[in-house]
């Protein structure tokens, strides 16, 4: 049976990153991928900012990986010439109540390390973005947006200088432990399977990263690896003026125990403008990237109270995406999940559950973490 040294299950960013990371070692590695192309779910359906890491508790790994993921991803665009752009974003108060939310997210977030975060006043925001509307707003100076697909497409062939494959229509259908090593068997497009083994396992799954978990054997309810699926759709401004009218990032200051950061706007690099995500969790058979019309008017409710030149015939339907979230509707924050399983019986085995935002730009920070936890196997 042929053998390798690291299999990652997963071609979205997370899979990518953390395939790149490690082809620099010389080990044979497969980046295993369902689709017929890399980054075809969440990694393809989200907003593209870079974050800063201001939402997230001290020390938890969304805050500590989103922070080092800015910076090393903005290193990594410049570098490159991968299309970005560093728009800075605020994050907007529009009561006086909601002012002394900005100001904790101002503590939160430079206690999380975040750097030049600074409030403004009304005055102030009339002079940078004089089409918001806003009693105050937090900016944010380290926040932007980035070509995500030409980013994933940079990782891919970082990967084949160094002789890093990525195997395309191939699903991971079974994942056993035989000794020191994993047999991974692939159902490929034709139904035909084909088995092989590896000595380290990195599953990086996305939205079936609990389902690859539980396939190896791990029991995931008691782990707390069991995914929630919630979706979050977008509007585009049609209107291209009015798309020019904001040249930042706009937030509402989130909602307690959330599952999204409310429905903002932000400007991609073509030069156009989109509202949203919303945040509605669905059941697992209930996966569908249809946007609801029906949901026009929340959106423009929502953007209106930030946006006032907004108008119902300015939105159309866009795209959605949906997030793989670990905590449910209603439940408290929790973090990503980066697990070398050798406690569990599985070592070589490594897990990535609940990669949600800020998973794009956390993703340098995560492979390099990944590396550490498989360092010793190397
Ligand atoms: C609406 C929305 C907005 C977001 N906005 C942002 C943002 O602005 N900034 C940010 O930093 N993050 C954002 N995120 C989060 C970010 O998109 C994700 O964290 C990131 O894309 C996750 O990447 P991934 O590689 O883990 O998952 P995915 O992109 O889903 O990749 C997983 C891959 O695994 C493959 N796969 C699954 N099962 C198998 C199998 N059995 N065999 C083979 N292959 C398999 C899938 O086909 C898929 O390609 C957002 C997410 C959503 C949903």
């Amino acid at each position: 049976m042929e053998q390798v040294d690291i299999v990652v299950i997963g071609a979205g960013v997370i899979g990518l990153a953390v395939s790149a990371e490690l082809s620099v070692y010389g080990r044979s590695l497969y980046c295993i991928e369902r689709h017929n192309s890399f980054g075809q779910e969440t990694s393809s359906r989200n907003s593209e900012v870079i974050h800063a890491g201001i939402y997230y508790p001290k020390e938890s790994l969304k805050a500590r990986s989103c922070i080092e993921g800015n910076k090393l991803l903005y290193e990594l665009c410049i570098k490159n010439k991968i299309p970005h752009r560093q728009t800075q974003k605020l994050i907007v108060a529009t009561s006086d109540a909601e002012i002394a939310d900005l100001k904790d997210l101002f503590k939160k977030g430079t206690d999380n390390g975040v750097s030049g975060l600074r409030l403004i006043d009304k005055k102030e925001i009339s002079r940078i973005e004089p089409e918001v509307k806003a009693a105050a707003a937090l900016v944010s100076p380290s926040t932007g947006i980035i070509d995500s697909h030409r980013f994933m497409q940079f990782l891919v062939s970082r990967m084949k200088d160094n002789n890093a494959e990525v195997i395309y229509n191939s699903e991971v259908a079974k994942i056993q432990k035989t000794g020191s090593n994993y047999k991974i068997t692939i159902k490929e497009q034709k139904s035909e399977e084909f088995s092989f083994e590896s000595r380290i396992v990195i599953n990086s799954a996305g939205l079936e990263s609990d389902t690859i978990a539980s396939k190896v054997g791990i029991d995931i309810e008691s782990k707390g690896y069991r995914l929630k699926y919630c979706k979050g759709q977008y509007f585009r401004v049609i209107d291209s003026l009015k798309s020019k009218m904001v040249n930042r990032l706009i937030y509402p200051v989130p909602k307690p125990k959330s599952a999204g950061l409310g429905i903002h706007a932000t400007p991609d690099l073509a030069g156009s403008l989109r509202l949203g995500p919303d945040d509605k969790y669905i059941g697992r058979d209930q996966i569908n990237f249809d946007v609801d019309i029906n949901q026009r008017d929340k959106f423009l409710d929502s953007a209106r109270n930030f946006l006032p030149f907004l108008e119902k015939g300015d939105l159309i339907p866009d795209t959605s995406g949906i997030r793989p979230k670990l905590q449910g509707e209603g439940e408290d924050f929790r973090d990503f999940v980066v697990k070398e399983e050798t406690d569990s019986g599985f070592p070589g085995f490594v897990n990535l559950v609940g990669i949600e935002s800020p998973g794009l730009t956390a993703c340098l920070s995560i492979a390099k973490y990944t590396k550490k936890l498989i360092n010793h196997l190397l």
